[in-house]
């Protein structure tokens, strides 16, 4: 009786509490994956944007300035690049201060055309630019919930990856397209680019896997993009597949729940 009454009184909260050590250092080791993970992501992510701007600055500042056509050209693109630089910093705070509990993200009901829409015309004169045409089949009413900065960063990935595994030798086709159906909503971008064979489908979303280290050199991929956008699929409790046939092209196709308006 006695030894039960000390296994009850002492043991039995010892354990208990070494248990719940062992959980909470588990979950801080967890936590702090995450955030390296996120560091890393972002990283990544703003590195992209500013070489292409410090890229274009330095062509102007060597002659570029003078001639006014391309001169107006490159500083659209330098715009429209600080407008990603900003919409990520934008992003990071956000994330940040919802990991101090001091705000929560701001969830609207998105309009996916429209958004898309906005989104299409900001990466259009870039995809022209390497002869690269984006044709669009946007459904009305085809809504969401979630955060807007967020749905367009994942949309931005998947269509930067069209346009970026094109093939050199053909006109790229980029084709972004919604639909929905009673409970779900459809986003789909496809490409008629290099495409990737099967084996690869499996690991494509884990962060720094790249398909052929070679083929994503020029772009300057770091093999990060697709994990954002799985990232930010799992907050919008969506679903993220892909078909893609080596040589013939690829298309990713999200899943989301649909919102009623
Ligand atoms: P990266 O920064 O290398 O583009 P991602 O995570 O965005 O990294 O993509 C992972 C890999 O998937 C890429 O390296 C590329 O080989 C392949 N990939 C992604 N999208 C496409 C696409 N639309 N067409 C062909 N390959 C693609």
């Amino acid at each position: 009786v006695f030894s039960l009454l000390i296994y009850n009184q002492i043991m039995k909260p010892v354990h208990r509490l070494q248990e719940q050590m062992v959980k909470t250092t588990e979950e801080n080791k967890k936590a702090e994956q995450i955030r390296s993970e996120f560091v890393a992501n972002v990283t990544h992510e703003l590195k992209t944007p500013l070489t292409s701007i410090a890229g274009f600055i330095e062509t102007l500042q060597d002659g570029a300035a003078e001639n006014p056509e391309i001169r107006n050209k490159f500083i659209d693109i330098i715009a429209i690049e600080t407008s990603r630089l900003e919409r990520l910093i934008e992003d990071v705070l956000v994330l940040s201060e919802i990991e101090n509990k001091k705000a929560s993200i701001d969830i609207v009901t998105i309009d996916t055309k429209e958004s898309l829409i906005n989104l299409i015309s900001t990466i259009e004169p870039i995809a022209n630019g390497k002869n690269i045409t984006i044709e669009t089949r946007l459904a009305e009413h085809c809504y969401i919930e979630g955060n807007v900065d967020r749905f367009i960063q994942m949309m931005m990935n998947l269509i930067e990856n069209a346009i970026k595994y094109s093939k050199e030798d053909q006109e790229g086709k980029v084709l972004v397209s919604s639909y929905m159906d009673q409970n779900k909503v459809y986003v789909q971008i496809s490409d008629n680019g290099i495409g990737i064979s099967e084996e690869h489908f499996g690991r494509l979303f884990e962060r720094f896997y790249r398909v052929d280290k070679s083929r994503t050199k020029k772009g300057g991929g770091t093999g990060l993009g697709l994990s954002i956008v799985k990232h930010i699929a799992f907050l919008f409790n969506a679903e993220v597949n892909v078909k893609s046939k080596l040589g013939e092209g690829t298309t990713f196709t999200v899943i989301f729940n649909r919102r009623e308006e």
